[in-house]
C-alpha cells in the first residue's frame, strides 16, 4: 500500500503498491506540473472523497487533472473516456515513497508521443 495526498491533506489516495516506474511527460500541463506520473488500474486505487478535488479539463478532453481545492496541489489524472483502463497518481505527492531503484521514464508527449529512453 502506498499513500498520495496533497499538501493541506484534504486529498488522500491510496494504491495497491509503489510503483515500479514512474513517467515524466514533457507535455504542455506535465512540464508545467513537475510531475511524475505512477500509472494504475482504477481497480487498484481508492480515490479521494468526491467534491474534494477540482477537475481541469482541457485540449481533447480525454483526461481530468485533479487538484485540492484548498491547496491546490494536482494528485492525480483520470480517463474521462467510458473504459477508465488507466490513471495516474502524482508520486511527487506520495510521501512515504522511496526513490530508490524507482525508475523514472521520460515521455515525449509534446511531439512524437514516444518514450524516449
Ligand atoms: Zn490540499
Amino acid at each position: 500500500m502506498i499513500e498520495a495526498s496533497c499538501h493541506c491533506g484534504a486529498v488522500r489516495l491510496t494504491a495497491k503498491a509503489p510503483p515500479a516506474e514512474v513517467t515524466e511527460c514533457n507535455c504542455s500541463i506535465c512540464s508545467r506540473l513537475g510531475a511524475r506520473w505512477a500509472y494504475y488500474s482504477p481497480a487498484e486505487v481508492e480515490l479521494p472523497r468526491a467534491g474534494a478535488t477540482q477537475p481541469y479539463v482541457w485540449g481533447d478532453r480525454m483526461l481530468a487533472f485533479h487538484r485540492c481545492r484548498a491547496c491546490g496541489i494536482v494528485t492525480h489524472w483520470q480517463s474521462l473516456d467510458g473504459a477508465q483502463k488507466r490513471m495516474a497518481i502524482n508520486a511527487r505527492a506520495m510521501p512515504g515513497l522511496d526513490w530508490n531503484g524507482i525508475r523514472v521514464r521520460h515521455f515525449d508527449g509534446a511531439k512524437t508521443w514516444e518514450y524516449l529512453d
